[in-house]
């Protein structure tokens, strides 16, 4: 199946195919297979958010407290997240991001749409 995906889809296709894959995969908390995924599919932006959203989302297990997908760190007070992909941030640093960026700044690679807790 591979082989035939490689063939017909053209790169950037290829790739919204496998954010897609990892996303299911996430969803039902089936990370060493997302890893696998990553791992093999050969697309080293993949591999750095891939990276990157580990850390953010270990992080936020151990101090129980949502992670500024931006700076990393814990958020206190004004927090703004998507419900696309569930990321966030603090307000000020989403806000500032998503002035000059469209995707997540964890690297999820979802297009995010961001809106502020009450
Ligand atoms: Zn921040
Ligand atoms: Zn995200
Ligand atoms: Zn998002």
């Amino acid at each position: 199946a591979d082989a035939a995906v490689e063939k017909l889809a053209p790169r950037a296709s290829r790739r919204r195919w496998t954010v897609g894959y990892l996303e299911e995969l996430r969803r039902q908390g089936d990370f060493a297979s997302a890893c696998e995924v990553v791992k093999h599919c050969g697309d080293t932006s993949l591999q750095q958010a891939a990276a990157r959203s580990t850390t953010v989302l270990l992080g936020g297990r151990q101090r129980g407290r949502p992670l500024c997908g931006v700076c990393e760190l814990p958020v206190r007070g004004s927090y703004v997240w998507c419900q696309g992909c569930g990321h966030g941030g603090h307000l000020a640093h989403m806000r500032s991001w998503f002035e000059t960026e469209v995707e997540c700044p964890t690297g999820c690679g979802h297009r995010c749409q961001v809106v502020v807790l009450p």
